[in-house]
């Protein structure tokens, strides 16, 4: 029963550790794959429609005032930025005056 519970242990800190090396490098490989050639977002895009995405924030049905893709933690644009890419569309950029039913608030 302990060397169960020890290669359960072992095998949860592995996957920890892997996750913790991973997610900042999957960060990096999109810094580094966006280019100005990156397709923006469309508001047909079937991920778009389900999130209800819209390029001008004003029209979002739903959207806290003042929230746009620029100030959420999903954004990954330059600050002060036109567009950029967003962790929901992988290989894609949105507008930074953009907002979607995902938005979060980012930590300042
Ligand atoms: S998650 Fe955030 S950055 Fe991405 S589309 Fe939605 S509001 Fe914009």
């Amino acid at each position: 029963m302990k060397t169960v519970l020890n290669d359960s242990r072992r095998q949860l800190l592995k996957n920890v550790a892997l996750g913790t090396v991973l997610v900042p490098l999957s960060a990096i490989s999109m810094h580094a794959a966006f280019g100005a050639d990156t397709p923006l977002v469309t508001e047909e895009d079937p991920t778009a429609k389900a999130l209800k995405y819209v390029a001008d924030a004003s029209k979002a049905t739903g959207a806290t005032p003042g929230s746009k893709c620029g100030n959420c933690s999903l954004f990954q644009g330059a600050a002060g930025s036109a567009q950029g890419p967003c962790l929901l569309f992988p290989g894609k950029a949105v507008k930074a005056t953009g907002w979607c039913m995902s938005w979060t608030a980012k930590a300042t």
